[in-house]
Order: C-alpha cells, then structure tokens, then sequence
C-alpha cells in the first residue's frame, strides 16, 4: 500500500473535566448522567448532532420489548429513559410486551432536556480519533470535526462509543468475531400511511408467534417456553413476494420484526432488513451495506404494499439516519462474562446492577418471563492494562453469548449507570479505577433507584 507521512502537530485544549464520556448511546447517555447526579463535572463528546445512539440514529427503539408481568430489572435510568419519554408524548405502548416503544426522533430531545438538567457539557459532532495517553494511563482524547483537531483532557474517561474505539486505540486488548460469524447489520425504517384498521385485523387473524422465526433462513434456539408467544413478525408478504417475481428469490432473508403500530398510520421500528457480512470497522464495507439496505428496503415496501394487509398505500417515513451495527469489537476485561453467566443468574461481590434472564442474539431467545435475573460485574467494564478507562455498553468483557444478553439497551443502561456512578467515585476519591470503594458505588447506585442485588 503507497503511504504518506503525517507530520506530528500541537492541538488546542479546548476543555478539561473529570469524566469524560464518548458516545452518547443507552450505554453512555446513562453513564454521563449517573456521573452528573454523583456530584462531579462531565463532558459528553458524540460524533453525531444527537444523544442516543442507536435508538436515536439507527431508529431501534425497542427498549425493553422483553418485559413480562413476572420481569424482574434494575430501575434506574434506563426506567427513566421510558418513563421520561412517555411524559414528552415520545413513546407508544409496544405490541409484543409490556413496554413502551421509545419514539426514535422524539427521545432527542428527551436526551437533549436529560443532559441538560443533569449539567452535562454537551459536545456534538466531535469524532474521537486518537487517545492522550501519559504512559499506560488515559488522559484525555484528541476529536476531529468542522474545527479541525481539538483536545479534551479528563480524569476518567468512559469508552461508550460501542465499539470500544477509545479503548482499542489506547492499547487495550479487544477482539471479535469473524465477520461471518458476526451478527448481520441492518437498515432500519419507518412507515407511514398504514391501514391500522386492515393491518391489525390481519395480526389478530393470523398471530405469529416466535416460533415463527424458525421459519426458513433462520433457527432460533428459545427455552420452549417462548414459543407460542406472540410474536409481531413478519415473513409471510415476502414468501408471496418471492413467489411472484415482485422479491429475488435470493432475498429470502427480508423478514422480521415491526414495533409499534400507530394510530396515524405509521408502522415503526420495521426490523427487516439482515446484511450479513457488514464489517462495522471497515468504512468500505459499511458504504457497500449501507446502499444494499436502502435498496432491500425499497424492495420490502413494495412487498408489503402488495401482499401484506393494510399497506396498499404504505410509503417510506424515513430511514435510520445510519446503518445499524450489532457487533464489532469487545474488550478484554477483568471479568469477562461467560454463557453460563447469562444462562444461570450469575452472582458478583461487584455488582452494579441487575438485568433479567433476557438472551437474544446468535441463535438464542430466551424472554424473561419467569423472574430470573443476574448481577452485572463491575470488572466487566474494566480493560486490562489501560488505566482511567472504563467500557461501558456493547462493547464490555465477555463471550458471544454474554453479549447476546449485555447488548441489549436496558442492560447497555444499567453498565452505563454503574461506569458514571464509579468513575465519579475515583474522582472524588483519588483512588484509580480498579480499586474504588465497591460498597460506595453500590450505595450511590442505590440512592440513584438502581436495583444493585
Ligand atoms: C438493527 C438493530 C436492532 C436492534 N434491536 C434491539 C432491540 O430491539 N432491543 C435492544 O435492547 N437492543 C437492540 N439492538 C442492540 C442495541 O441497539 C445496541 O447493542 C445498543 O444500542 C448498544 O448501546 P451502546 O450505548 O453500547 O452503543 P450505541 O447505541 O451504538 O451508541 C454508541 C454512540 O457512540 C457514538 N460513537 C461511536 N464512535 C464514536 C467516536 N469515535 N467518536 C464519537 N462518538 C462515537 C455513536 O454515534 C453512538 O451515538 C439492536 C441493534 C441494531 C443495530
């Protein structure tokens, strides 16, 4: 490969804090205001013009679709976050749970009024691209965006970007899976000009349950117990359309979820749309996933104007303002959490919150419905090696079926809280990271409505 030689240059400092977060997800957004409420100054960089991550840029607002009457969870912010959205009118019941779905355009501003009330440093459209490191410690980040390159220095700095990129570039140790094993990307949308009237009629004539989603490309592995739930799912307009002409026959994998169905004719959170092989990491790859999504959506609607009930004149709302990206790399921590972790109600001295038994992700479902529930473990959050630096969401210590409990939202908002509550914490005290006070992490979650144990 021709290279070029990038001369070495001084960069403005243009803001000091103690905890500084990047990425502003379910992950981060809990993180930067758990740390706000424990009485320390925080910074909160995002690469793009709103907070909140997937929910807000990708359109996935299935927030806690898992919950049953018997749920046991952790409170906390993630609550805070549905409970604050249905209060600015920016959530809808959810159709498969107990749960409301987050509106993904109005839990902007939900974000931007939380952020605001907590004191945050809000810093938008700030790119993290480099660390400051003093030795092996983390001492602040150097960000690119319309300024040019600026400096933030912090005493502790929490990794939410996602894909651990603040970690991975200080040095710690990361890994993922192979791209062919990762779990496929996908272009979200939203409908409008949906029948509610014929679309429902049609669901309650013929309910989907989740076995359903067994049905053709895919097996899921479920506890039984879940299999004869319902299930919004939708596959059978695209069979028809395949069989037709109206679908490539090699589209076969367009099939999936929708969220909520609105009184205005909007159908949200349409989940369709599956691109294996997207690398999150490679922007060349993301380009090509990017386009092939918008095309398969395209396709999609056109399947559901003819052949699903109620959406003859359904058209196009938006798409995600990006693709979505489930997989990319995680840290080597501590604690890297196992399967049998997430499968047995794992128990730690160091937990910073519950979630329940809720597994989806490689093949398995596995739906909270009978009161199980495990501890998430401090250590999970802590790389090796690197000091000041905590990783909080998607990105935190363990295996594939670890993740396939810990990405989800709810449980990206209870590590989130628990990183911001211990990272004020070593502020305040002076004791680095990886020795806090446990016993005063727990208590401040505790004072912070987080259900610890
Ligand atoms: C299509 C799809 C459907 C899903 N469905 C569900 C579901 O129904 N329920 C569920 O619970 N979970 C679901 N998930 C998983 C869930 O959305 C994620 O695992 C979760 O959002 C991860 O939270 P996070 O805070 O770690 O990261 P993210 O939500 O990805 O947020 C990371 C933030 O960091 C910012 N960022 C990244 N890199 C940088 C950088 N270098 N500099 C500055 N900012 C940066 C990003 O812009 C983003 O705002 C789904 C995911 C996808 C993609």
């Amino acid at each position: 490969m021709r290279r070029v030689h990038e001369p070495s240059r001084d960069v403005d400092v243009v803001h000091d804090t103690d905890v500084l977060v990047v990425g502003s997800g379910p992950g981060g957004l809990a993180a930067a205001l758990a740390a706000a409420r424990s009485g320390v100054e925080v910074t909160l960089v995002e690469r793009f013009g709103c907070f909140g991550g997937n929910i807000t840029t990708v359109g996935v607002e299935g927030f806690a679709w898992y919950r049953h009457e018997r749920t046991v969870e952790a409170g906390g912010i993630g609550w805070e976050f549905e409970e604050r959205a249905k209060a600015m009118g920016a959530a809808v019941p959810e159709s498969q749970s107990l749960s409301y779905e987050l509106d993904s355009e109005g839990f902007k501003v939900v974000a931007d009024r939380l952020v605001e009330e907590a004191g945050i440093r809000p810093m938008l459209h700030r790119l993290f691209v480099a660390p400051i490191l003093d030795g092996d410690a983390v001492t602040g980040i150097i960000t690119e965006s319309k300024a040019g390159r600026e400096a933030i220095l912090a005493r502790r700095i929490i990794d939410a970007t996602g894909d651990a990129d603040v970690a991975h570039r200080a040095g710690a140790a990361t890994h993922t899976t192979l791209v062919e094993k990762m779990q496929a990307a996908s272009v979200m949308f939203h409908l409008a000009g949906v029948d509610k009237t014929a679309f429902m009629a049609a669901v309650r004539v013929n309910p989907q349950t989740y076995r359903d989603w067994s049905s053709g490309e895919w097996t899921v592995e479920t506890s039984g117990k879940e299999d004869d739930m319902f299930s919004p799912f939708l596959k059978k307009p695209f069979q028809k359309a395949i069989e037709a002409g109206v679908l490539p026959a090699n589209l076969s994998t367009i099939s999936g979820t929708w969220g909520a169905m609105h009184d205005t004719g909007e159908l949200t959170y349409m989940n369709l749309i599956h691109l294996a092989g997207c690398d999150g990491l490679d922007p060349d790859s993301l380009t090509r996933f990017e386009i092939e999504g918008r095309r398969q959506v395209m396709l999609a609607i056109e399947a559901m104007r003819r052949f699903a009930p109620g959406c003859a004149s359904a058209r196009l709302r938006n798409f995600g303002m990006t693709i979505g990206i489930r997989d990319t790399r995680k840290i080597d921590a501590v604690y890297n959490m196992t399967e049998i972790d997430v499968r047995n109600q794992a128990r730690f001295d160091d937990t910073i919150g519950i979630y329940p038994e809720f597994i989806d992700g490689y093949g398995v479902l596995i739906l909270p419905t009978t009161g199980r529930y495990m501890q998430i473990p401090y250590r999970a959050m802590l790389p090796k090696k690197v000091k000041n630096l905590l990783v909080a969401g998607r990105a935190i210590g363990g295996d594939r079926i670890a993740h396939a409990a810990t990405r989800n939202m709810a449980c990206c908002a209870v590590a989130g809280q628990g990183a911001g509550v211990a990272a004020a914490i070593s502020v305040k005290s002076g004791r680095p990271l990886d020795s806090i006070d446990m016993a005063a992490a727990q208590a401040e979650l505790r004072r912070q409505g987080v259900r610890v144990i």
